[in-house]
């Protein structure tokens, strides 16, 4: 059991977090039919397409600031019953649109729902403001603008998420141009759906301090010492890979390869609800399944609190706490 190990966690889209039981008392409220994408209390899909469109209907059923209060305020609670200290959310203003909710009342929901749970438990959380890969550069570089004029304390970063097939990592180089000189903390996705080359990518061009997975870097050896002596730190999320088949088995997985390589790791959940997951059950799978000690794990709870996209006081209070 890892109960008694702290935990924190980088990567998690905060409507893929929503639990089911919450989605559907959602679905109610708006009169919106839930059976074609929950079936038996479980999410409704089977690749990553399919994902992605239950993703977005079950977001649909968030459309207020007080619903996204809520959602945010479940889920951190629900971290925080597990020993973990500090979350951040990946938060998409383009899902608040999508129903209508302006992004300055999406972002005050969902502080509302931060500020209740840190009240409660002590958890520190921070937004990350994710573009939409799929929705064409001149949305992403249009939402890196408003991230860089937002200037809001809880949001400190920006990343890129969505169909990682679509176009390549060169096209929205402007995006994170923008948010680089905003001073705000950058990560991407890459690495997951599509192969080394998406890593080679995110590396050359856009210079994150982290990547969304990085996983397939394992492909190619010469990546990995890159990574490695580059310090970028890959925000792993095993249970979502094995979920979308990005890998058959924890057995294949390469999260051991990389820290043997010298790679920073750190351990999320991503979707976890629809990946049948907890940040919990990750830290169970690193420690069962792969066989790493509390001390390695503790490492990565480390390396996520060093390069979490918060100020120097607040990583300096999180360190004293691990
Ligand atoms: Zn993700």
């Amino acid at each position: 059991m890892t109960r008694h190990l702290k935990k924190a966690e980088l990567h998690c889209h905060v409507e893929g977090a929503a639990p089911p039981t919450l989605t559907l008392l959602q679905a109610e409220k708006y009169g919106v039919d839930s059976a074609h994408f929950i079936r038996n209390g479980a999410y409704v899909w089977d690749d990553f397409t399919s994902f992605i469109a239950c993703y977005d209907l079950v977001a649909s059923v968030f459309r207020t600031a007080e619903d996204y209060a809520a959602l945010a305020e479940a889920y951190l609670l629900e971290l925080a019953a597990e020993n973990t200290i500090y979350s951040e959310l990946f938060i998409s203003p383009d899902h608040g649109e999508a129903v209508g909710l302006p992004p300055e009342d999406y972002i005050a929901g969902l502080t509302t729902g931060i500020l209740a749970a840190r009240e409660k438990t002590g958890i520190e959380c921070r937004m990350v403001i994710i573009g939409e890969r799929h929705l064409g550069p001149e949305n992403v570089i249009r939402r890196a603008d408003f991230t860089a004029k937002l200037d809001h304390p809880l949001v400190t970063g920006f990343n890129m998420a969505g169909e990682e097939r679509m176009g390549r990592v060169a096209d929205y180089a402007r995006a994170f141009d923008i948010v680089r000189e905003a001073g705000l903390g950058i990560t991407i996705h890459a690495g997951e759906l599509c192969g080394a080359f998406s890593v080679r990518d995110a590396l050359d061009i856009v210079r994150p301090s982290r990547i969304g997975h990085g996983v397939r870097a394992i492909e190619d050896p010469e990546l990995v010492a890159r990574l490695a002596d580059l310090g970028t730190v890959l925000e792993v999320c095993p249970g979502s890979n094995i979920a979308l088949n990005v890998f058959p088995d924890f057995d294949s997985h390469p999260l051991p390869a990389f820290v043997n390589a010298g790679v920073r790791v750190t351990l999320s959940s991503d979707d976890p609800p629809f990946f049948h997951t907890t940040l919990a059950r990750e830290y169970e799978i690193a420690s069962a399944a792969m066989g790493f000690s509390d001390d390695a794990i503790d490492t990565m709870t480390r390396t996520a609190i060093e390069s979490a996209f918060v100020d120097a006081p607040t990583r300096e209070a999180l360190l004293d706490r691990l």
